[in-house]
């Protein structure tokens, strides 16, 4: 039965060793790009969590524990290499798990050693403080490990996602059980060998992938878990907000995004036409950090309108394993069915269809979850395709006369993650940057991810940052030590 399976993997990572499911089942995960099953996995339930939370913190109080920081930082680094080395295999996996072209995939999985070569680089360089209190004490702080991390992975990236969370965690001493999501278990697999490979003592990471509702809320629940590294919507953040109350676990949230994309009158046209219509449509619309809101200056409006039009027109959707194609499929049924379903309500809400607007059949591949590159324009802010993220290759574009009303609009969603702003004038650029309610705000540039510098969002797109040293402080709790050197402790009482 397994042999249809383009790749079967029957056994979850716990504690060092690949096991069955105790309470999971297998699964198979369907191509998007066919509609067809390829993959058969393990899937882990309660019980698997159990035991992997267990494993994790058996791992904390081993030679994990105790390990010289040199030597973690040795071990981060050739999991980098590693993945380095493996990138090809790993992103031609995850483009037929997710869907996203093998281009980017490649291009994104290669990248994603940095993360490990930039956190190596932190763990031993952990230093805390002296205190000078006074003359008969000595006191001084330590950053320490804060213990069995649950990272909750969503589907769009889950190589990215995860690295982003295991590097720092890695760093900080951490032991880890990650919960990718359902749609997209393959590379964690990968990733867990080349874990296993570098050299990790067993229990520091664990792979159990799962269904939300019963893995994903048990390690949300559970009390032997100290903190939650989430990404994925806001609204199953808070569920697994109120499902960490139990012990107060330590949350980090990277959830949506509605990001504004800014044109000024003043702006390279050329430049700001490339960026707004790749950072529009790019990961298959399937990116928190989409410039789904383009607002452009009215001098500017029509001619921005018709470009981004026709290029959207022309954007290559096709099969993601052809090196020739620029999107690929929605990743899964259910976010296919949401993407046609905010093409109707945009049509319904009277935004005007400048491109797109249809579902696809490129390539033959007639069962694939594809969607045209579409561009609604004379969008009302308050519209629905203007408010709520669509987590698909839709954007909607509208016009603005001065500075406060791009601002404005910038800031009328609930979300606050990123945006982008196109203009020659630099002290506009600061000082609509100052304004704008978002984590991360590029300039004449749109999407560079780096390790070092903090990403999440305010509002509702998330709580704290990945990314740089905030990344690290998120996984570890400053200490107080005091030390009486007098070794007297005189006696109050009477
Ligand atoms: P999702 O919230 O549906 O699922 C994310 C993960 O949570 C999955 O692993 C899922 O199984 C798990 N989950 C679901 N219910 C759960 C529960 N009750 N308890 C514990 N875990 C549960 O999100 P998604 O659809 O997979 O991902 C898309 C969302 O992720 C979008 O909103 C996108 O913007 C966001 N995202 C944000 C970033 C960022 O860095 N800010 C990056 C990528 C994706």
């Amino acid at each position: 039965m397994t042999e249809q399976f383009a790749y079967t993997q029957k056994k979850l990572f716990i504690g060092g060793e690949w096991v069955s499911p105790i309470d999971g089942e297998l699964v198979s995960s369907i191509n998007p790009a066919t509609g067809a099953p390829w993959a058969l996995t393990a899937f882990g339930g309660v019980k698997d969590i159990d035991r992997a939370v267990a494993a994790a913190n058996e791992a904390m109080r081993g030679p994990w524990r105790t390990m010289a920081p040199t030597q973690r930082a040795a071990l981060i680094r050739k999991l980098g290499t590693l993945l380095e080395a493996n990138a090809p295999r790993l992103a031609e996996l995850e483009t037929q798990d997710n869907g996203r072209p093998l281009r980017e995939t490649i291009a994104n999985i290669t990248a994603e050693a940095q993360w490990y070569y930039y956190f190596a680089g932190y763990a031993d360089k952990m230093d805390g403080r002296v205190v000078d209190m006074n003359p008969d004490m000595m006191a001084y702080t330590t950053r320490v490990p804060i213990g069995v991390v649950g990272a909750i992975v969503p589907w769009n990236a889950p190589t990215l996602v995860t690295t982003m969370k295991l590097a720092p965690a890695l760093a900080a001493g951490c032991a880890m059980v990650i919960k990718v999501a359902e749609h997209t278990p393959v590379t964690t697999y990968e990733l867990a060998k080349l874990i296993q490979e570098a050299g990790f003592p067993p229990g520091v990471v664990n792979i159990v992938p799962g269904y939300g509702a019963t893995a994903g809320a048990h390690l949300a629940a559970h009390p032997d878990v100290h903190k939650l590294s989430f990404t994925g919507e806001h609204r199953t953040a808070r569920e697994i907000m109120r499902a960490g109350a139990v012990n107060l676990k330590r949350v980090s949230f990277e959830c949506g995004g509605k990001s504004p994309h800014i044109i000024f009158d003043d702006a390279d046209i050329k430049q700001a036409v490339n960026a707004v219509t790749h950072a529009g449509f790019m990961a298959c619309g399937q990116s928190c950090a989409l410039g789904s809101r383009i607002l452009v200056q009215r001098s500017l409006y029509d001619q921005v309108v018709e470009e981004v039009g026709k290029r959207a027109k022309n954007i290559k959707v096709g099969n993601p394993m052809d090196a020739k194609t620029d999107i690929g499929p929605q990743t899964h049924k259910a976010q296919f069915e949401k993407t046609l379903g905010y093409f109707d309500i945009g049509k319904s809400e009277g935004a005007r269809l400048v491109a797109g607007g249809t579902r696809l059949a490129p390539d033959g591949l007639s069962d694939g979850y594809f969607v045209a590159p579409t561009v609604f324009a004379d969008v009302d802010p308050e519209m629905r395709i203007a408010q709520e993220e669509i987590f698909g290759p839709v954007v909607s574009m509208m016009p603005f006369d001065t500075e406060e009303e791009a601002i404005e609009i910038a800031n009328g969603v609930r979300y606050g993650l990123t945006a982008g702003i196109w203009t020659q004038n630099l002290g506009r650029a600061h000082r609509v940057s100052r304004e704008i309610l978002a984590g991360t705000v590029w300039v004449n540039t749109y999407r560079i991810l780096h390790p070092g510098l903090p990403y999440g969002g305010f509002k509702i797109s998330g709580i704290g940052r990945e990314n740089g040293p905030d990344a690290l402080e998120a996984y570890t709790e400053p200490k107080s030590t005091m030390i009486n050197l007098t070794g007297e402790y005189p006696y109050p009482y009477g």
